[in-house]
């Protein structure tokens, strides 16, 4: 990733990707005390435009403010920051890498006197589960691990720290076989993917854990009203693991993995054991969503211009 042509703003300047670099003494290398956030630019009807981009930013701002890490930038600063990185790489589509973390100036926990800093890097991403897999589905399995308790970490912040958890899931998936992990929380509920929120659907009901260990996906609130506009019943609630066995369909959402959907759980088929029709329609409606098929929510729409 390092060894790159293109540009990251770093600290209110464009720098050369390779020069980006910090000092290995950089704080949260160590501890992982930072914010972060995951965002795409899509190449829509009107040309390239970030989704929901300022949404993304109020959630850095939530997430600085819940640890308590001073941003020395406004969210204009940080929103023109977005447009101008796909801009000056020149992409079309792009995934979008916003993250603030402190400094090198001090290594002790206290973390008073550390500088915060910012960058956000912008490169070509493609389907993060699977291009094949938007249509085929994917197959996972529960996680040996438990997602966050709220008192452990926050689980409103989108920290960079949680994700040692996320990788942890991941990795046990990957090497059982499966695509992605499902956790639970430390009550035994289902909370999400290792980056995605789950939904599942039962006699043409939506249904989501609510977001008490999860994280406030920008993507699970897109569906919602998209869902809501087709008439669909939408309840969050707590979901046990053997009410999504026995969904009728299941599926993952998030900016990086859109709507996925998902065909087999601890190595039992889910509904037709591939997309299921609701899950096609909601698919579909983002898609559009996206891309600016639809005259609906253009603010959503940021063009890069
Ligand atoms: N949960 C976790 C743990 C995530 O990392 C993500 C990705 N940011 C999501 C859910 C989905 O959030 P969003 O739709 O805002 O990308």
């Amino acid at each position: 990733m390092a060894d790159r042509d293109g540009v990251i703003w770093y600290d209110g300047k464009m720098c050369p990707w390779r020069d980006a670099t910090t000092h290995v003494l950089t704080h949260t290398l160590h501890y992982g005390m930072g914010v972060f956030e995951g965002v795409r630019a899509y190449d829509a009807e009107q040309g390239t435009a970030i989704f929901r981009m300022r949404d993304h930013t109020d959630r850095l701002f939530r997430s600085a403010h819940i640890l308590q890490m001073p941003m020395p930038f406004d969210k204009d600063t940080i929103n023109q920051a977005q447009l101008d990185v796909v801009r000056e790489n020149g992409l079309s589509s792009a995934y979008l890498r916003p993250m603030c973390f402190y400094g090198s100036e001090g290594m002790g926990i206290r973390a008073d006197n550390l500088k915060v800093h910012v960058i956000v890097a912008a490169w070509e991403w493609g389907s993060y589960l699977g291009k094949e897999n938007l249509e085929k589905g994917i197959r996972i399995r529960t996680s040996s691990y438990t997602r966050h308790h709220v008192n452990i970490t926050m689980c409103k912040a989108k920290a960079n720290g949680n994700y040692m958890n996320s990788m942890l899931a991941l990795q046990e998936a990957l090497t059982c076989g499966y695509d992605e992990a499902m956790l639970l929380d430390a009550e035994g509920y289902v909370a999400e993917g290792s980056g995605e929120n789950i939904f599942i659907v039962r006699n043409g009901v939506l249904y989501t854990p609510d977001l008490t260990s999860a994280l406030e996906g920008i993507t699970r609130e897109t569906i919602m009203t998209l869902a809501q506009e087709q008439g669909l019943e939408i309840r969050e609630k707590r979901i046990t693991r053997d009410e999504v066995y026995v969904a009728d369909e299941a599926f993952f959402t998030g900016t990086a993995a859109e709507v996925t959907p998902i065909r087999e759980v601890d190595n039992r088929t889910i509904g037709n054991g591939g997309r299921g029709p609701i899950t096609e329609t909601l698919q579909t409606l983002y898609f559009d969503q996206v891309h600016g098929r639809r005259e609906d929510y253009p603010e959503w729409l940021s063009l890069v211009g």
